[in-house]
């Protein structure tokens, strides 16, 4: 009798920091899709923001434990911040599907504005025969997602899913800038990460 295959859903992002936006996003898809684990992957030196602030991989990878550690399907892997040089997508998929092997299925989950970048991706087309696409779009950003499955053509289609999530305006980019002018980042980013934050003083400039 054939075994069941293991399901498990990649996040990856800069996680600078994890926000309430990423968590909600990897549940909804998680629920829709059966997945058996989330793993959130931050990215040592994301190749998309290379010559940008971020901060040191330590911090991000700590405050992503403390946000993801009270759902028992959400991990956090080093990977990434293990493997000098610019983090690809598609090189990190390649060295868990050997990780993991053969009766494991990987997903790749994504929110709107990044799936808008991926034809700029390196080796995209590999990473779309390696494991599909799961573009969680808000209701307003479907028709942008459409459009690039539609660039992508038959592959787009098969490999590339949207599924509707709530709409969550949040971004790491705006709670930084909380940060910085004193704002309150309350409910916006785990209790836990929100204490990190301020005692370990990351954003404040
Ligand atoms: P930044 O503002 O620094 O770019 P971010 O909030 O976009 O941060 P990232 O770490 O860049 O977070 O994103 C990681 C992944 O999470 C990406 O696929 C991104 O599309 C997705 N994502 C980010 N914010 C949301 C949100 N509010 N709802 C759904 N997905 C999100
Ligand atoms: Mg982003």
């Amino acid at each position: 009798m054939e075994q069941k295959k293991r399901k498990i859903g990649i996040m990856g992002g800069t996680f600078d920091p994890i926000h309430i936006g990423h968590l909600v996003t990897a549940e909804a898809v998680r629920n829709e899709y059966g997945l058996d684990q989330v793993l959130f992957i931050p990215a040592s030196s994301p190749p998309h923001k290379q010559n940008m602030d971020v901060t040191p991989a330590i911090h991000r990878y700590i405050m992503s434990v403390m946000a993801t550690y009270s759902n028992p399907y959400f991990y956090v892997s080093t990977i990434e911040m293990e493997r000098p040089g610019p983090s690809f997508t598609v090189d990190t998929i390649l060295a868990l599907m050997e990780q993991f092997g053969e009766q494991t299925e990987l997903f790749f989950i994504m929110g709107a504005d990044a799936v808008q970048e991926l034809p700029t991706w390196n080796n995209v087309d590999r990473l779309l025969e390696l494991c599909p696409i799961i573009a969680a779009a808000r209701p307003g950003c479907s028709s942008a997602i459409d459009g690039i499955i539609q660039y992508f053509g038959s592959v787009g289609q098969n490999r590339i899913h949207r599924l509707v999530t709530p709409e969550l305006e949040i971004s790491s980019t705006d709670i930084r800038e909380r940060v910085r002018t004193g704002h309150s980042v309350k409910y916006i980013v785990p209790d836990s990460v929100e204490s990190y934050i301020l005692k370990e003083g990351l954003y404040r400039e």
